[in-house]
C-alpha cells in the first residue's frame, strides 16, 4: 500500500501536508471518522473518504476526537447523576 501511494504521489500526509518518508509512519486515515458516521460500514469502505497520514498525525487527530466525544457523552450521561459542581469540573478541560 505504501509503495502504491508513493507511485501515485499520494504519500503526502492528509493531516499536516508533509511527505511521508517512512513506511512505519504511514497509516491509512479517514477524512471523516467512520466510527462516528451515520453509516460506519459505508464510510469505512468509501474510497473517497480514504486518505494517508503520518501515524503520529492520525493518532493525534483520533485521540482528540475520541477524547472530545468521551467528554461529551460523559457530560450527557452524568448530567442527572452528578452534583453540578462536579460536572463542571469534568467538563471544564
Ligand atoms: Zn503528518
Amino acid at each position: 500500500m505504501f509503495e502504491l501511494a508513493k507511485k501515485c504521489n499520494m504519500d503526502i500526509c492528509y493531516r499536516c501536508g508533509e511527505k511521508i518518508d517512512d513506511i512505519t509512519d504511514f497509516t491509512i486515515d479517514r477524512k471523516e471518522s467512520w466510527l462516528l458516521g451515520d453509516d460506519p460500514a459505508q464510510l469505512f469502505y468509501d474510497m473517497d473518504n480514504i486518505a494517508f497520514s503520518h501515524a503520529r498525525c492520525n493518532y493525534e487527530a483520533g485521540t482528540k476526537t475520541f477524547v472530545s466525544n468521551y467528554k461529551n457523552s460523559l457530560c450527557q450521561i452524568n448530567l442527572q447523576l452528578l452534583e453540578p459542581k462536579l460536572l463542571q469540573e469534568i467538563c471544564r478541560f
